[in-house]
């Protein structure tokens, strides 16, 4: 396997949380950025004393296996255009993690899937997402590409497009699940703990 890349062509997109807002969406008055009793950073507060909170969003997906396989989906957007991934997004509210990656994964491949074992935890803390990945059960479907997708393929772990990977959270947690492979002859190490900007 390559080095690890240590950026992506999301990191070219501005944060996923967007700019700051400047007014409350609870009442429309303009909301300033203000460190509140006993907290560790600015909240952006207005003045009927709403706190909009600004929180990392969080990403689910599956690497779906079959027969030893993993199913990657080609991204037919931006970023990563033309790069592989695993089928992911954002969840929903009203879903658990688990219910969230299933989704995404029947809509971006139209395989059907039990989602499994978690695969590991990936914080990017500079563009504000925390991706979380399960190893998938394909029970059914067929592998087609449908939302966002135009291709989607079962690689071997000696198959893995190692350089046309979408993303850091892609490649990381590949190699995660290429690790904890019975005969991978390697102990289990996550790969990729980002530490956090503490601004
Ligand atoms: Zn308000």
């Amino acid at each position: 396997m390559p080095p690890l890349n240590v950026s992506d062509d999301s990191d070219a997109f501005p944060l996923t949380l967007g700019e700051d807002p400047r007014f409350c969406p609870a009442c429309g008055l303009p909301l300033e950025s203000k460190l509140l009793e006993e907290d560790h950073r600015p909240r952006l507060v207005c003045p009927n004393d709403h706190i909009t909170w600004r929180n990392p969003r969080m990403v689910v997906g599956t690497l779906p296996v079959k027969g030893g396989s993993v199913y990657l989906a080609r991204r037919a957007i931006e970023p990563g255009l033309g790069r592989w991934t695993y089928p992911g997004g954002f969840l929903e509210v009203g879903e658990s993690a688990q219910e969230g990656a299933r989704r995404e994964t029947e809509e971006e491949t139209d395989l059907r899937v039990e989602v499994g074992r978690l695969i590991g935890v990936y914080s990017r803390p500079h563009v504000g997402i925390v991706t979380i990945v399960f190893e998938a059960d394909v029970v059914g479907g067929r592998p087609e590409p449908a939302a966002e997708t135009s291709e989607v393929r079962a690689f071997t772990p000696d198959e893995i497009p190692w350089d046309e990977l979408a993303f850091s959270t892609v490649e990381s947690a590949l190699r995660d699940w290429v690790a904890s492979l019975p005969d991978s002859g390697s102990r289990f190490a996550p790969e990729l703990y980002v530490t956090g900007d503490p601004t």
